[in-house]
């Protein structure tokens, strides 16, 4: 090979590798999503290079071009890109800033770097603009979630209770109040049961939407979680007072909300209030009082709004102790049982009893079954006091007919939570046998409130129950939806007309006139009627007048335990 061949093929070589090493830096400038602009400052030459045209529309030539550049950006990105092109101007290596494109609103990180030679003179210029829309957006995104409640809209608990946090610091120092309601929506758990959880979640969006244009300076509002609201008013006065806006909201919710598959949905919320300074100094503090007086506004019958009150806060204080005692008393059973006799109106003669529990707690202070049974209700210990409930008094029971012989009623009071166990038939029907009861000594109470959920299953099984052979008495008539037409369908044997229509039954004459309705309707459907609570003489007469059938009250007696029950029947049997 001669010298020339030689430089030839040497050249070759070279020119194939630089072409590779072109190919190579074209191609990863191609893949990076970046469009870059290259100057040289010998030449003085600008050169765009990759995906110029994924970002612009217009070439870049030389260095006049750029104001194409300053023209395409949002107008207060144009003074700050012009600085970054041109940093050799202080001296500067590299800088990079964020802009963003007028018409697409593509957001751009731009980085420049400059190459200076040993003496400091700047020989190249790279600036490679790179898109960050998507990144951004993900961002956007992850900034929105940790503020706010994906599915309302509205702020999420934890940004709320910083704000809230906010309001109650400043209001400290500007020696102002702060308020907090507490909105739970109304048998939440009933729609959600019953419409599915979708329509659940899409009326909790519409309400939390609707709460979106509540919001406004020193309002803030929050989706805390399920059904469960929270707004916080900074010095709640005037347009933006807790009266105001609760009346605000329940305009709105005169009308229903209209859900995509076409129901219509009417809500009310109970709402709890609680002020900074009065009910608490500390934030979450005062959400929990605000959270236990909306649980009274619930207690009062729902749709209602109830503010904070010492009293409230010491009775709730009271039930989480009444709370702990009960679940030690359940093992430790500290019950017992009264029984109150039940007469027939005619003859005064004893038609039965009701078992009525009763609790000593440790202290030895009586606990009264209305307020540790819905305490007991709440936290499930009702099942196992429903079972030694059912034990006792038929224990009791047995023991009083062996001895006495007499043919007695007894009644018992059944939970609706206990009722809804899966295995109560079948407990009851042992228990039954283990004391060789027959079905139709005894008499099961229940309350409306029993019938709510699922008004066909519920009501089925008190078939079964009747054809069994037990008695099912509907007690405390009166106090719920007490709905005369309702009656009708109902499969049971006994009425028992609440005692607060029995107080004012002599007194107010339009109690006189519902009470004289009830019976003589309830006797058309063949049931029989019990007063309960009647207290006199006079309650008595007119009762027997308008042909109550039974009479339950301290008149004629009060619950008592076994033993005076004994005496009773010791003296009745003993007058046969
Ligand atoms: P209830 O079933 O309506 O029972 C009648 C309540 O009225 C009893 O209160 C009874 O002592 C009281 N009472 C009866 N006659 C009169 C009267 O003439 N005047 C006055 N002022 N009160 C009278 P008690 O025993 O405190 O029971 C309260 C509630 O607790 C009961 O109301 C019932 O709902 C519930 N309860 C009691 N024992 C049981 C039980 O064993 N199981 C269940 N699930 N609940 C029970
Ligand atoms: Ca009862
Ligand atoms: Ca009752």
């Amino acid at each position: 090979m001669n010298k020339l061949e030689y430089q030839l093929d040497l050249l070759n070589a070279i020119n194939q590798k630089l072409r590779r090493d072109e190919k190579m830096l074209r191609l990863i400038c191609e893949t990076s999503n970046s469009a870059f602009l290259y100057y040289n400052y010998e030449e003085k030459k600008l050169q765009t290079i990759a995906n110029w045209d994924h970002f612009f529309d217009f070439t870049i030539q030389d260095m006049k071009d750029l104001t194409k550049l300053y023209d395409c950006v949002e107008e207060k990105y144009a003074i700050p890109l012009r600085e970054v092109l041109f940093i050799e101007k202080q001296g500067m290596k590299s800088q990079t800033i964020e802009i963003k494109l007028k018409d697409n609103r593509i957001c751009i990180e731009v980085e420049v770097n400059i190459v200076y030679d040993d003496n400091g003179k700047p020989t190249d210029k790279i600036i490679r603009f790179k898109d960050v829309t998507k990144f951004n957006a993900q961002n956007d995104e992850l900034t929105y979630m940790a503020y706010y409640d994906i599915l309302t809209g509205l702020y999420n608990r934890n940004y709320f209770v910083r704000l809230l946090g906010e309001f109650v610091r400043r209001a400290g120092e500007e020696n102002e109040t702060v308020a907090v309601m507490f909105l739970d929506v109304d048998d939440f758990r009933r729609i959600n049961d019953g419409m599915g959880i979708i329509v659940g979640d899409e009326l909790v969006q519409l309400f939390g939407q609707y709460l979106i244009d509540l919001m406004g300076d020193n309002v803030v509002i929050s989706h805390f979680n399920s059904d469960i609201y929270c707004i916080g008013i900074y010095s709640p006065y005037g347009a933006r007072s807790v009266e105001t806006i609760y009346q605000t909201i329940k305009e709105r919710l005169k009308k229903p909300f209209k859900l995509t598959g076409g129901q219509e949905i009417y809500i009310t919320v109970s709402v709890g209030v609680a002020e900074y300074p009065e009910a608490a100094s500390n934030t979450l503090e005062l959400i929990n009082c605000a959270e236990i007086v909306m649980f009274k506004a619930k207690s009062m019958g729902k749709d209602k709004i109830q503010y904070f009150d010492g009293a409230i806060l010491n009775d709730f204080l009271q039930n989480v102790t009444i709370e702990n005692k009960l679940k030690e008393a359940v093992f430790s059973q500290n019950f017992i049982m009264h029984f109150q006799p039940q007469f027939r109106t005619t003859d005064r003669g004893l038609r039965g009893v009701e078992a009525l529990i009763r609790w000593k707690d440790d202290t030895g202070d009586m606990i009264s079954p209305a307020v540790f049974i819905p305490i007991a209700e709440k936290n499930g210990t009702i099942v196992p006091i429903g079972t030694w409930v059912i034990e006792e008094s038929l224990r009791a029971y047995a023991e009083w007919r062996r001895r006495y012989h007499y043919p007695l009623i007894m009644s018992i009071n059944i939970s609706a939570i206990q009722y809804k166990q899966p295995d109560f038939i079948d407990k009851l029907l042992q228990i039954l046998e283990k004391y060789q009861v027959s079905p139709y000594e005894i008499e099961l109470e229940i309350t409306e409130s029993i019938l709510i959920d699922d008004f066909e299953e519920i009501t089925e099984r008190l078939a079964i129950l009747r054809d069994i052979g037990i008695k099912i008495s509907l007690d405390d008539f009166g106090t719920g939806f007490s709905s005369l037409s309702y009656l009708k369908g109902l499969p049971i044997d006994t009425l028992k007309i609440d005692k607060s229509f029995i107080d004012t039954v002599i007194t107010d004459e339009n109690t006189r006139i519902i009470t004289e309705s009830i019976i003589y309707m309830v006797k058309k459907l063949g049931f029989e009627t019990i007063a309960e609570g009647v207290e006199t003489e006079e309650q008595f007469r007119y009762l027997n007048e308008i042909s109550c059938d039974i009479i339950q009250g301290f008149y004629l007696g009060k619950p008592m335990p076994a033993e005076s029950i004994e005496k009773l029947l010791a003296n009745i049997t003993a007058d046969m």
